[in-house]
């Protein structure tokens, strides 16, 4: 583990019940907002849209909305929010929803100012890798979900549908969002499969932080602490969606989580799984192939005392051998009622695996942040052990 670090994150954050309600009250980077939200009901539905809207017009700033960001953004979002971002003379963007509207308006914040095809700036199998020439426009997140870490962290995954790639991209530190709006409130009508699906990439985006191999002490404070926090909350915020205490801290999880996204090759097999299948929730992915991803890492013995550590902060405080931190996993899948998701409901067939494999690869994946190096074969066979 290394002890020397840089801790650089610009973003300032606003965290606690209630705190949009004096989102009028916070120096606010631009004159005018290009609202970004999904295509879902829910943002309307909850009145956060028109929350959010209000508070815009107390601080004296127009906005413009954008509602057409698909559950996995695609390329296309990017390109039409941007185009009206320039057309209307945007010179913020805002980012309202969970990992999928903040990932598009940072995105979106790029490409307004970028020229050409934005997928040039990606990399993967057929983007260019091309550097940005502009920063981006400021970008104001505001999440209403505990799960992507994306109020806090520079990057952004989008989907290229035409050829199934999902590629992930930042550039730090001028894609931080400028402003974070973390409001339990604004959580208490995730449903409960959704709720626990979220708190699972949390959970992942810090355990893969903690077993990383270019992890350093300080944090694997943040990723620990996060662990801590959603092995005791988030069967609470799951069984009783109205527990504020229990929003309240698997919240705090998401964005401690969030300050470190040091993720490894689990998230790139899984964004195979939800770039083939995009129906499929990306915590849900997540959980599928976690056992036998960190079987794989604890039959490798290469990351045994981090295993250890974290099956301590999930509460096994006798663990003494990594593998005891699959059983808290498990554990903590049951107590969140995930223990028996099965990718074949979703459409996931074997013979995709090899496939799914190649692309990971192809996409550069975070494989070389795995404590022990895994070959095509041991890919192919975490796939095959989760499929049910
Ligand atoms: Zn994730």
């Amino acid at each position: 583990m290394k002890t020397d670090f840089v801790f650089d994150i610009p973003t300032k954050l606003h965290f606690g019940k209630g705190t949009l309600n004096r989102l009028h009250e916070l120096p606010l980077p631009g004159k005018k907002a290009l609202i970004v939200i999904t295509g879902g009901k829910s943002m309307k539905a909850n009145g956060y849209l028109a929350r959010v809207q209000k508070e815009l017009e107390t601080a004296g700033a127009a906005h413009v909305l954008f509602d057409q960001v698909c559950a996995n953004p695609t390329l296309q979002n990017v390109t039409d929010g941007a185009v009206i971002a320039r057309e209307e003379g945007c010179d913020f963007i805002l980012g309202l929803g969970g990992g999928s509207s903040m990932d598009c308006a940072k995105a979106i914040a790029l490409a307004a100012v970028n020229e050409g095809d934005f997928w040039n700036y990606q990399h993967g199998k057929t983007g260019k890798g091309q550097m940005y020439s502009e920063k981006p426009l400021p970008v104001v997140a505001i999440t209403t979900t505990a799960g992507t870490g994306s109020e806090i962290d520079p990057w952004f995954v989008i989907t290229k549908t035409e050829t199934n790639e999902k590629s992930g991209a930042g550039w730090p530190p001028y894609s931080y969002p400028v402003l974070s709006i973390v409001d339990p409130e604004l959580m208490m009508t995730v449903p409960p499969k959704m709720t626990a699906y979220q708190g699972f990439d949390a959970l992942f985006h810090a355990t893969e932080s903690v077993i990383n191999r270019f992890e350093d002490a300080f944090a694997e404070m943040f990723a620990l602490q996060a662990v801590t926090l959603i092995g005791r909350y988030l069967p609470m915020a799951v069984n009783n969606g109205s527990d504020e205490e229990a929003r309240t801290y698997v919240a705090m999880a998401n964005t401690l989580a969030g300050y470190y996204m040091n993720c490894t090759s689990e998230h790139s097999l899984e964004h195979e799984l939800s770039a083939f299948h995009p129906q499929l929730p990306h915590g849900a992915g997540l959980i599928m192939i976690s056992r036998a991803y960190y079987q794989a890492m604890a039959d490798a013995h290469a990351c045994d005392e981090q295993m250890i550590k974290l099956a301590k902060a999930l509460g096994k405080t006798d663990a003494t051998q990594a593998k005891d931190f699959i059983d808290a996993l498990e554990q903590l899948m049951i107590a969140c009622g995930v223990d028996e998701l099965k990718m074949s409901e979703y459409g996931i067939v074997p013979e995709e695996f090899p496939e799914m494999v190649a692309s990971a690869r192809a996409m550069g994946g975070l494989f070389a942040a795995d404590p022990a190096e895994l070959t095509d074969e041991q890919l192919l066979k975490i796939y095959q052990d989760s499929w049910k």
